[in-house]
């Protein structure tokens, strides 16, 4: 379509609603939701979204080659390409790739998908990996993770039927690896879920004392997983880039998400996995689709890796690598200005994740903070992820708020 034609329909569009602000469709519903929307996305500071997002043009691009006119799908294995025309294979594999460096993967010994989630990515870390330990061994694997892990991997253990044992942690949320070592069934396939980091306390597995522990049983087979929806995404641009650097401590599969630190605007994530496991699947033949379909789901899309692909390459290593200090910074600036007016709180290594007595429940609401309860902290507790939009000025704010709330206790 040309540019004139176009600013002709936009017109015309204009004048049949009655009103010039393109911001409004004329339904008054979804018009006072989008201004809501839009004018409270930076009070969002319990829950690990990055709202600092660098889509505009994307967007605008993505209208301008009528791409929202378009039906696509990234159904089928992104290495071997889509056999739907309307796709985006090749680009999809180039975010894998990036992701493979991130995490220090042989290019050549790597698979993967982008996925709807770290949800998604977790099943099909859960779901290979149960394959694969039985492929190798003919027994069914027992999955180990922390108590304190998203409860995600919980419930995929459930919906695929995976016998779990959930392993207690220590009061700062990682996996005692002592109490693993005391559940760990010797005569089956382990199936490890690495947490990084847990839900409330952002607390990090030790891989290193787990690992100690499977040196003393040779003969059990082990997947390792890794969960690092939130922490796989900005710990490689920081100097604790070895917590999630495959060479360092070989992982077999890893779900990361799109949505937390990338600053993509829905969810969407990636999974990633070594080639070896990816052969130790069951092939599942789909005759209509022309190809091997060995992922969960059939349709998968195209509109995520495409945004991923322009995040990469307009926001990029360096950028994100000033974003994850930044955070980890303002995360320590949080610590010290609640340390500093009394208030108690605890923040574990490596973690943007700082947990503190719960306030109010009018702050809890103004903050949008998360809330969870531990008789080990005293009781009742809230949590701030704090995210690339969670500035000083921001952190200011919530704790004068809380120092208020003091004064008047
Ligand atoms: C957020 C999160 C999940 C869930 O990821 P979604 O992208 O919300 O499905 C799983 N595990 C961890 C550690 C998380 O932080």
């Amino acid at each position: 379509m040309t540019k004139s034609r176009l600013l002709l329909i936009i017109l015309l569009a204009t004048l049949a609603i009655g009103c010039n602000d393109a911001r409004k469709s004329g339904m008054k519903e979804i018009d006072d939701w989008a201004e809501g929307m839009a004018a409270s996305r930076f009070d969002a500071y319990g829950y690990p979204c990055n709202q600092n997002i660098a889509l505009k043009e994307f967007y605008e691009w993505y209208m301008a080659n009528d791409l929202e006119e378009t039906c696509m799908n990234n159904v089928g294995d992104p290495f071997v390409g889509s056999p739907f025309h309307q796709s985006c294979s090749k680009l999809e594999v180039d975010v894998l790739r990036y992701f493979g460096d991130l995490y220090d993967m042989d290019q050549d010994n790597l698979w993967g998908i982008v996925t709807n989630s770290g949800t998604d990515g977790n099943n099909h870390g859960l779901y290979f990996g149960y394959k694969y330990l039985e492929q190798k061994t003919g027994k069914k694997p027992v999955m180990y993770v922390s108590d304190e892990a998203h409860y995600s991997n919980m419930r995929l253990a459930d919906v695929q039927n995976i016998d779990l044992r959930l392993i207690k942690s220590d009061a700062m949320g990682r996996m005692i690896p002592e109490e693993f070592e005391k559940a760990l069934d010797t005569s089956r396939p382990c199936l490890l879920v690495y947490a990084m980091g847990s839900t409330f306390k952002g607390a990090i597995d030790d891989q290193d004392a787990i690992n100690a522990v499977l040196d003393r049983y040779p003969d059990v087979a082990v997947y390792r997983h890794i969960d690092a929806a939130l922490f796989g995404g900005y710990l490689p641009f920081t100097q604790y880039k070895d917590l999630v650097d495959w060479k360092r401590h070989p992982f077999n599969s890893i779900a990361v998400s799109g949505h937390k630190f990338f600053g993509m605007d829905e969810p969407c994530g990636v999974f990633l996995c070594t080639r070896e496991v990816y052969d130790n699947q069951g092939t599942f033949d789909i005759a209509y689709l022309n190809q091997d379909m060995r992922m969960i789901n059939c349709s998968r899309s195209t509109v995520a890796p495409l945004k991923f692909w322009w995040l990469i390459h307009k926001v990029g290593t360096e950028q994100w690598k000033k974003e994850a200090e930044a955070m980890l910074e303002c995360t320590q600036y949080l610590k010290a200005e609640l340390d500093r007016i009394g208030y108690p709180c605890w923040v574990n290594e490596y973690s943007n994740t700082i947990f503190f007595k719960r306030p109010s429940a009018e702050i809890v609401t103004r903050h949008s903070l998360a809330q969870s309860y531990d008789e080990k902290f005293g009781g009742e507790l809230a949590h701030i992820v704090v995210m690339q939009h969670i500035t000083h000025e921001r952190i200011d704010r919530l704790v004068s708020d809380i120092s208020a709330e003091m004064q008047n206790e």
